[in-house]
């Protein structure tokens, strides 16, 4: 018979958050009257903004006519696309990525976890914890649970940053604006990881989906700001949390020209010509209507609604962060990021704290166990909700007496 890939027998059971979704289908089965407020995962609620809408339905009707009809595009994505990107995102930060660095995706969750596909076995490879799962699981599928995927543990002590190892370290996930901990990394210690990757020959895969969030002048919005990351990093970006394009999808990965790997054969090779050929022969594209939805947010109606969008998220990141000072709740993030990481009062760990806020205040957030053992006793809140909702699961909170 056949075998599989023993790998995922390592995974844990379920996904973090289908596990959640049973519990909270299970409570409003046996409670149809509770009015579920729902604070857990990190998907938007926000319609797509009107430029991008119309966008799409422009890109509807050229691909029902024979002249502008699109059949399968680039791989890599489209010029009018990579070109913005390279221009907005970049260029006019003074950063100097050009388009064909650019590879248009499907989603961070897709690249995040297909980058491993042009990276050897060898490595050692360091994840934080807590940490988003899907670097974690996507190692795990790889590799096994093996020695080397090692974890850097984030704590309170270590303000939810991970330290610099002592090990040598050749792939190393960074994730700031953070997911699950809302925390940044400033200019200066995203620099420590630079230079450290530098020294070492490491290669850094910064997922910076949430960059939109960051509000301080001193937090890095991309990786190359620093000097030196274009030979030792990646950086995945998304359209998922910043313009609404979570059921749409759509994303990008910078993979630098000058970002170099070592062969078993001690050769230098670009790592930029793997990824392209592991696109081309992987991935069909995004499809051409999402393109176009993409590029309507660099236009100037565009990026103003978007910011409004952020902005909205992040007036509630600033709700549940007045109502957490309120009841004396310790909580980190929610100011460059739309997640809250609080404490959990009393002791309590991550799982006794979701069941008591579902039962007593009916309000779903995410245990920070699942995100890692050093999520444990924390809790993540999102921003993601509506303005009146959040304000009500404040209210909640602020009057429950636990
Ligand atoms: N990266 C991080 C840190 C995330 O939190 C998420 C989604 O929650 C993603 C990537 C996935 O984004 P996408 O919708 O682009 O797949």
């Amino acid at each position: 018979m056949f075998q599989i890939n023993e790998n995922y027998l390592q995974l844990n059971e379920s996904y973090l958050f289908s596990t959640i979704a049973r519990r909270v289908e299970n409570f409003s089965t046996s409670h149809p009257e509770a009015d579920i407020i729902r604070l857990g995962i990190g998907d938007v609620t926000l319609p797509l903004p009107p430029s991008v809408l119309r966008a799409m339905h422009h890109a509807v009707d050229e691909m029902g006519v024979k002249e502008t009809f699109h059949g399968y595009g680039p791989e890599q994505g489209y010029g009018f696309l990579r070109e913005k990107i390279a221009g907005i995102d970049f260029r006019r930060r003074g950063i100097d990525i050009s388009p064909d660095e650019i590879f248009v995706g499907d989603g961070s969750k897709s690249d995040t976890g297909n980058i491993g596909d042009i990276l050897g076995e060898d490595n050692v490879v360091a994840i934080t914890d807590p940490v988003y799962p899907v670097y974690l699981d996507t190692n795990i599928m790889r590799l096994g649970k093996s020695s080397r995927i090692v974890l850097l543990s984030c704590s309170e002590e270590n303000g939810f940053l991970p330290e610099i190892p002592s090990q040598p370290i050749d792939i190393i996930y960074l994730c700031y604006p953070n997911n699950p901990t809302g925390t940044v990394m400033t200019r200066q210690q995203l620099k420590q990881w630079v230079d450290y990757a530098l020294e070492n020959g490491s290669l850094i895969l910064f997922d910076a989906a949430y960059e939109a969030f960051i509000r301080d002048n001193d937090v890095p919005r991309s990786i190359y700001e620093i000097e030196g990351a274009k030979e030792c990093a990646i950086e995945f970006r998304s359209f998922s949390k910043n313009a609404g394009f979570t059921g749409l999808r759509c994303s990008y990965t910078v993979v630098p020209k000058a970002l170099r790997a070592r062969s078993v054969d001690g050769d230098e090779l670009p790592i930029h010509s793997l990824w392209n050929r592991r696109q081309s022969t992987k991935f069909n594209g995004t499809p051409y209507i999402v393109q176009k939805a993409a590029e309507a947010v660099y236009s100037s109606q565009g990026r103003q609604e978007v910011g409004d969008m952020v902005a909205y998220y992040m007036r509630n990141a600033e709700m549940i962060r007045e109502g957490l000072t309120e009841k004396g709740w310790i909580f980190f993030g929610g100011e460059n990021s739309p997640y809250i990481w609080l404490k959990c009062p009393d002791g309590m760990d991550s799982w006794t704290f979701f069941d008591r806020l579902l039962e007593e205040c009916h309000i779903v957030g995410t245990p920070g166990v699942g995100f890692g053992s050093e999520g444990e006793g924390y809790f993540r809140l999102t921003a993601f909700n509506s303005h009146e909702k959040t304000a009500e699961a404040v209210e909640r909170i602020k009057k429950w007496e636990y």
